[in-house]
């Protein structure tokens, strides 16, 4: 090979560099990333057991799934390029024309926006239902019925899902069960018999603010099933962002576990304020989902909400903006603590009614707990809830 490279002209050599060998037993602690798009093929293997092309696998995204499969105590995973393409896939992986799916209000905005405005161009029905009348969830459910979707805790305003309660229904009618687990992180509800568990590692999973990727995971025959449609779908996942989110959940169990816990002591300091009229935070016992989020998870996440009361601002978006430290911005799950109003950002396609029900008002905020302390958190409150 060497050889021949001295009667190539230059050109060809800059296109057909080297590869430097590296001696059995001599590797990298940190693997590599593979940005390959392209893979050679050898005749020892069928083409079914190589990489061949990186839109429908390479070895960096491989190493990811592998990880995520692992920490949520699943058998096989896909990585996509959004949390939103990892629940649109699932329903169109899992779902024909003339199906039905059922899900809830209580889910993440662009996620019930797909469900009602985007599953029915392909023939897809669908049930939206309120979280709060689980006893009705079994009427809902018709022959068509294949798919439960729901969230848990949800986003924006924290309510806890019955789990079991949920499952029982599906199993009894053989319909599949969807849940995205983002709020929760991603090591917890491993004991429940969910097929599909969606995940944004936009959030606590790359956990930094600089990537946006999603995954599914389940049973290995699921999975299949999904992973097969998402080729079509071209959402996969480049390498150099599936690598930053290996580096970021190095550092997630450490992460997740104090940024609960900034979380939950300042989830009662602002419950114990005058100006600050309900806190929403599953880890309060004044929570109404408390007993069931004690019971389905160890650890009661980072995010919460709160409604401010009408004197300290004109309203929760104006509030938001008064905070120095604390931000106004989308999203939830980086070191930086974030907060946005939840009616602007997740009622506005939501009835009166709905909104109502929901506890979406002009005065809510969301609030997802960064790695900042909790004595500069506290101040940056106490500067515009004392006015
Ligand atoms: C953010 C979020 C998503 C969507 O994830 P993206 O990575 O932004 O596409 C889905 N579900 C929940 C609960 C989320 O918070």
């Amino acid at each position: 090979m060497i050889d021949k490279r001295k009667s190539w002209a230059i050109n060809t050599c800059l296109n057909h560099p080297e590869h430097v060998k590296i001696l059995q037993g001599n590797r990298p602690l940190i693997q590599p990333i593979y940005n390959s798009a392209k893979f050679t093929t050898t005749s020892e293997h069928p083409f079914s057991e190589q990489f061949i092309y990186g839109r429908v696998g390479n070895p960096t995204t491989r190493q990811l799934e592998s990880a995520i499969s692992e920490i949520q105590g699943r058998e096989d995973t896909i990585i996509v390029s959004s949390g939103i393409a990892a629940i649109s896939q699932t329903f169109l992986g899992l779902l024909n024309c003339g199906e039905h799916m059922i899900s809830f209000r209580q889910i993440y905005k662009p996620a019930r926006m797909f469900i009602r405005n985007h599953l029915g161009r392909f023939g897809i029905k669908n049930t939206i239902m309120s979280l709060s009348h689980l006893d009705q969830l079994e009427s809902k459910i018709t022959p068509e019925t294949k798919l439960i979707h729901f969230e848990s805790p949800t986003n924006p305003h924290l309510e806890v899902a019955d789990i079991e309660a949920i499952i029982k229904i599906a199993r009894k009618h053989g319909v599949h069960v969807s849940m995205d687990g983002t709020f929760g992180g991603l090591h917890q509800h491993k004991e429940f018999d969910i097929d599909v568990i969606i995940q944004s590692l936009t959030k606590f999973g790359n956990g930094h603010g600089d990537i946006i990727a999603g995954a599914i995971s389940g049973r290995k025959e699921l999975i299949s099933k999904i992973r097969e449609t998402s080729h079509y779908f071209g959402a996969h996942l480049d390498p150099q962002a599936a690598y930053l989110i290996m580096r970021g959940l190095k550092t997630y169990m450490i992460r997740y576990k104090h940024q609960c816990q900034t979380a939950e002591e300042l989830a009662r300091y602002l419950s114990h304020h005058p100006k600050i009229k309900k806190v929403m935070y599953p880890g309060l016992e004044s929570h109404k989902g408390h007993s069931l989020a004690r019971k389905q998870m160890t650890d009661m996440g980072a995010i919460m909400a709160f409604e401010i009361d009408p004197g300290v601002a004109e309203s929760a978006e104006v509030f938001c903006h008064k905070l120095n430290l604390i931000q106004l911005a989308a999203s939830v799950g980086s070191t930086e603590s974030i907060i946005c109003p939840t009616l602007q950002f997740f009622g506005l396609d939501l009835s009166t009614d709905e909104r109502e029900e929901l506890g979406i008002n002009p005065f809510t905020v969301r609030l997802s707990v960064g790695l900042e302390d909790l004595k500069d958190l506290k101040e940056d409150f106490d500067s515009v809830l004392s006015v």
